[in-house]
């Protein structure tokens, strides 16, 4: 097995990502994510905004619709150049990205014969949707980035809030594209999540060319603060020719993933370019001096991330398999075992201590099998603290912790517990 397939499959037996429509075969491109899954998906969601956005005096929040007028995609310059090159193997008719020569390679390799292949096609990456009840029906596109609804939702943004340029807006939803070849696990996938900050500056090459250098550097150590492994970790450029239609420079931050070094959160220089499409300007409040303001856009995938830090968190070792996830990532911060599940008073004690964590934190009960087992399987999850009420509890008020990464364990008075958590996790949660 390799180390994806055991990614893939701790990741379906355990509840954290499943195939989409799976009893119907399947999807490709489509996933759900179980109850631990949605928990390490919101934990690094919450994270992030929590930095972005509740951290900073110059950055507001937005949840903008999937689905916008098409005019917008016209304008933003999706509809001639959202595309990718899409060539055919005339043999077993499989289709590829032209522009990714490593999956061309690859495929080559499966033939004996010398593979001839199509001549590459532009192909566009906007999924359609068809609104209205009568004929003809509109065409719309679900939202290949989410940027565009914070462009064009700015002058909102500047008329209801006190903010002022240079100021940010950060927006995480749903992102739609039409995959070529959708594959590794979650990586490229037909439905996903973005993460993303627009941050307005004035239009002068100095001034963005520090503010993109300072948001790059923000955002690797976004991932190192959350225990990402900096050796997995790497910056890229992107060359002239690779950059998006609208990007004046962009870096990648990319992880050395079992398929290679991966692309999961791209920092870009927009320049005017959004803004003028959409024909938007903003005017000085204090020098009434009107301008297109740049943007420098932080645009990271949350399925990615949460693949990339279950894959990161990851360690095989000797008798037990591990996931080190961060513990504010962790889906259950906690797990209460009675040591025996026939004590009325230990299993009384037990439910007291679980009743009172679960205010707090994500806890889980788990009376099955003996203790050694219990440890096991809440390893496999990343739970950071199992806490065992046994007989000396009846008497002392004190549970066993023991923690998940150095398997020691400690005694804590029941009334400490949750500060004993909440410090470690570093205050709230
Ligand atoms: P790629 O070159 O891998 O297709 P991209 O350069 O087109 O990616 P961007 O348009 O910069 O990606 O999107 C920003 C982020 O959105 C990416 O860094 C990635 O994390 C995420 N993302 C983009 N496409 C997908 C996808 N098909 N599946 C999952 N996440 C994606």
């Amino acid at each position: 097995m390799t180390l994806m397939d055991n990614i893939g499959s701790l990741a379906k037996r355990r509840g954290f990502i499943y195939p989409g429509s799976e009893i119907y075969g399947g999807i490709a491109g489509f996933w759900d994510y179980g109850p631990l899954g949605v928990e390490l998906k919101n934990n690094i969601k919450r994270e992030w905004w929590k930095s972005m956005v509740y951290a900073r005096d110059d950055v507001v929040g937005l949840d903008a619709a999937i689905v916008m007028n098409p005019e917008v995609w016209e304008a933003s310059g999706h509809m001639s150049s959202f595309t990718d090159p899409l060539v055919e193997c005339k043999a077993c008719h499989k289709r590829f990205r032209s522009d990714k020569p490593e999956l061309l390679a690859a495929h080559e390799k499966e033939h004996k014969e010398k593979v001839e292949w199509t001549e590459p096609k532009i192909f566009n990456l906007l999924t359609e949707v068809l609104l209205g009840v009568t004929e003809p029906k509109m065409t719309a596109y679900l939202r290949g980035e989410i940027t565009q609804g914070v462009f064009v939702n700015f002058r909102n943004v500047v008329d209801s809030s006190r903010v002022k340029v240079p100021f940010g807006v950060a927006q995480i939803g749903k992102a739609f594209r039409n995959e070529i070849t959708p594959g590794n696990f979650t990586f490229r996938s037909r439905e996903f999540e973005q993460m993303e900050l627009e941050y307005f500056v004035r239009p002068d090459e100095k001034n963005a060319s520090e503010v993109f250098e300072y948001w790059k550097q923000a955002r690797m150590a976004w991932y190192l603060s959350l225990g990402m492994n900096k050796t997995k970790l790497r910056f890229r450029e992107h060359e002239p020719e690779e950059r998006a239609h609208y990007a004046k420079k962009a870096w990648d931050i990319e992880y050395e993933a079992p398929f290679g070094w991966s692309e999961f959160e791209g920092i870009h220089h927009r320049g005017d370019w959004d803004l003028s499409r959409h024909k938007l300007v903003y005017t000085d409040p204090e020098t009434n001096e009107g301008y297109t303001p740049w943007v420098i856009e932080t645009s990271g995938g949350v399925d990615r991330a949460t693949l990339f830090f279950l894959i990161d968190a990851y360690v095989q070792e000797e008798k037990r398999i591990v996931l080190k996830l961060h513990s504010r990532l962790a889906p259950v911060k906690a797990a209460v075992f009675p040591l025996v599940s026939n004590k009325p008073d230990i299993v009384k004690k037990a439910r007291e201590v679980y009743t009172l964590l679960k205010k707090h934190f994500v806890a889980s009960w788990d009376d099955r099998g003996n203790i050694g087992k219990r440890y096991l399987s809440q390893d496999e999850i990343g739970t950071p603290w199992c806490l065992t009420i046994d007989y000396d509890t009846l008497g002392s008020d004190t549970v066993t912790v023991r923690d998940r990464d150095t398997t020691s364990q400690t005694r804590v008075n029941i009334s400490q517990l949750q500060s004993y958590i909440q410090e470690k996790l570093g205050g709230t949660i």
